[in-house]
């Protein structure tokens, strides 16, 4: 959707624009000091100050995940900032330097990699900056070498509290009311890396106080929360979701957060503990928040425990926020343009659609790109959200066995909810990020 702005969905840096780039910047650098005091210092030793630096410049630069590849004779590092891999470091590789080896060893393998194929994972724990960041390692045998992925869990950067996703003080009110609930079940819905772990940690933290149980059940615990007791499933050892559930329930518990329901067990136990007395919290993968009834129709629940149980549920997306330092106002689409873009929307969606893009007051940026976001345009990222909240409509319709988008119909018809698109709307026109994020993020739910 190009004619949203003047530079076309914010992936690649347009020609012409390449100058300010720093695509290597200082680990390049720090790489090649290293390497020149070769000789003068045992190869471990230099591996340990070079992971040391690539991990002190992946906090630095925020990435979420470090990957560190032995390409043939090559090695190169790339940052995952914002969601999007960037090269940091391709260079001749010093095999006197066991880089992958020193970081092996942190996870917990053996220095060398297997001879034949295993699965992989470790995590360690840096103290970086004053803070513990904790790393989550992944081994992967490739043709050219091997490959490792480093996931980094910055506290700091989690932003772990609720008023701080991205929600407006509308869905924040209605959320922290909603999951003071004494029970139900509240469901989020969200592509991988959507930060909806982050949402359902933020919203146990919310609400955690000596006074309650909370459990939580994950694959794979992804952050330690204080207070809270979490449990991995472990499939090898049959600690499954359903069995895990059903131990949880033994053990007297408030509230409790099953990582993802995907199959009809699991769903029939939760939302039967629903009833029952407790608050849970899951994520389930479908595109909307509507389509998650369909989904749980199609797991084999019965419509009648989907709604008496059912608290709502919620969407969400991470959409990258325009770079503060170099971005551009920009006038709003024209009618004809914004005509076309609604044009296969359902009526009455594509009508507040439109209304709302074009609505007077609103504060449009278009990213340029700078040297300080790396001539993306973007720095940081933030939630969109789409709230459902059980209405006497919505709960109607389950009975109904209606599908998806009559219950979306009525979602927003009769619970005036906001869609991802919509809040994505909002959040453009608040000049936070650009209406082309916005298209690009939920081009495949229109
Ligand atoms: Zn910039």
């Amino acid at each position: 959707m190009a004619f949203w702005g003047n530079k076309q969905e914010g992936e690649s840096p347009q020609p012409g624009q390449q100058a300010p780039v720093q695509t290597t910047g200082t680990l390049e650098d720090g790489y090649n000091e290293i390497v020149k005091s070769k000789g003068r210092a045992p190869g471990i030793d230099l591996a340990i100050k070079l992971s040391d630096l690539i991990l002190e410049h992946a906090v630095q630069e925020r990435a979420s995940d470090v990957h560190i590849e032995s390409q043939g004779a090559n090695l190169r590092v790339r940052f995952r900032v914002d969601g999007i891999l960037q090269d940091m470091l391709n260079s001749p590789k010093n095999s006197d330097i066991p880089l992958t080896q020193r970081i092996r060893v942190l996870a917990g393998f053996d220095p060398e990699p297997p001879t034949s194929f295993r699965n992989e994972e470790g995590r360690f724990q840096k103290m970086l900056a004053g803070r513990a960041i904790q790393v989550r390692v992944s081994s992967f045998p490739t043709v050219n070498g091997e490959k490792l992925v480093l996931r980094v869990l910055d506290r700091q950067q989690l932003g772990l509290d609720l008023d701080q996703v991205g929600l407006d003080q509308d869905a924040l009110t209605l959320i922290k009311k909603l999951i003071r609930n004494p029970y139900g079940i509240f469901f989020i819905t969200g592509s991988t890396g959507s930060g909806k772990t982050t949402s359902l940690y933020a919203m146990l933290k919310n609400i955690n106080t000596p006074m309650i149980n909370i459990i939580t059940l994950e694959d794979p615990v992804e952050y330690r929360l204080e207070g809270i007791n979490q449990a991995q499933i472990n499939a090898k050892t049959g600690f499954t979701w359903s069995e895990g559930l059903r131990t949880i329930l033994r053990q007297d518990p408030d509230v409790i957060m099953v990582g993802e329901i995907r199959d009809f067990d699991t769903a029939e136990i939760s939302l039967r503990a629903a009833l029952t007395g407790h608050l849970l919290f899951t994520t389930i993968h479908t595109i909307n928040s509507a389509s998650i009834i369909e989904r749980l129709f199609e797991m084999g629940v019965p419509p009648f425990l989907i709604g008496s149980s059912m608290l709502g549920a919620m969407s969400q997306r991470l959409v990258r926020k325009v770079c503060p330092k170099c971005s551009q106002n920009a006038a709003p689409p024209s009618e004809p343009v914004v005509n076309e873009f609604v044009k296969n929307m359902d009526a009455d969606e594509g009508k507040i659609v439109k209304e709302l893009i074009l609505k007077p007051g609103a504060a449009y940026k278009v990213e340029k790109g700078c040297a300080e976001c790396r001539n993306t345009g973007y720095m940081g990222r933030i939630g969109i959200f789409e709230l459902m909240l059980m209405n006497e409509e919505i709960r109607k319709h389950i009975l109904d066995h209606a599908p998806t988008d009559v219950i979306k119909r009525a979602a927003i018809k009769s619970g005036k909810m906001r869609t991802l698109l919509m809040d994505g709307i909002l959040k453009a026109r608040a000049g936070t990020t650009t209406l082309a994020e916005i298209i690009r993020v939920t081009a495949t739910m229109v």
